[in-house]
């Protein structure tokens, strides 16, 4: 999606850095942000980069208007929720209780906007990514898979909680609640 935007006349450029890059090391991760109006969601920051020694492509996403740390829970019941769009800001963490199923940040984490389905589909590339690993659980990879494949199908129901510590992130859904975040992000209570 930040590509298809990315195309789009509309973006207005904001400002441009040279960082230093978490893959390689080396202060050659060119970044560039626009202020961009999403249907829907409204403005929000895109922060779009790549590093011009290793070639490590970034991209960020955060709302422009910037809340008090929080979560936002949403709990997913129809093939409507489904479709609600997400709002992943790299510096929060993404957590379906139901599957043990967290996605926490990194030094290279990035953002995206997406749908609640789309996320699954994220998670799903993941977990079928570690569980290339010969030493993987097979059995524990098998259940998270077809878990993921009955919710993307609507035959689940389960929560989709973001913490997020800049309250930059969001899910829009007229059921998505938000409560003020206390704890640091990842820390258990
Ligand atoms: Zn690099």
């Amino acid at each position: 999606m930040v590509d298809k935007i990315l195309q789009n006349e509309k973006l207005v450029k904001i400002g441009e850095a040279t960082i230093t890059c978490p893959v390689c090391g080396t202060k050659s991760l060119r970044i560039t942000d626009y202020l961009y109006d999403v249907p829907l969601v409204g403005r929000v920051i895109l922060t779009t980069g790549k590093c011009t020694k290793c070639g490590y492509k970034y991209n960020d996403v955060r709302l422009a208007e910037t809340n008090p740390p929080r979560r936002i829970i949403l709990r997913v019941t129809n093939q409507r929720d489904l479709n609600a769009l997400v709002v992943r800001a790299s510096t929060a963490s993404i957590i379906i209780p139901e599957t043990g199923l967290e996605m926490h940040p990194g030094p290279a984490s990035q953002g995206f906007i997406t749908t609640v389905e789309g996320l699954l589909e994220r998670f799903k590339e993941a977990i079928e990514l570690a569980c290339r690993d010969p030493g993987a659980n097979k059995q524990k990879c098998n259940e998270l898979l077809s878990w993921i494949q009955d919710a993307k199908n609507g035959k689940k129901e389960f929560t989709v909680i973001i913490d997020d510590p800049e309250g930059v992130s969001t899910i829009i859904s007229d059921k998505a609640r938000t409560e003020p975040l206390n704890r640091r992000s990842g820390e258990k209570e």
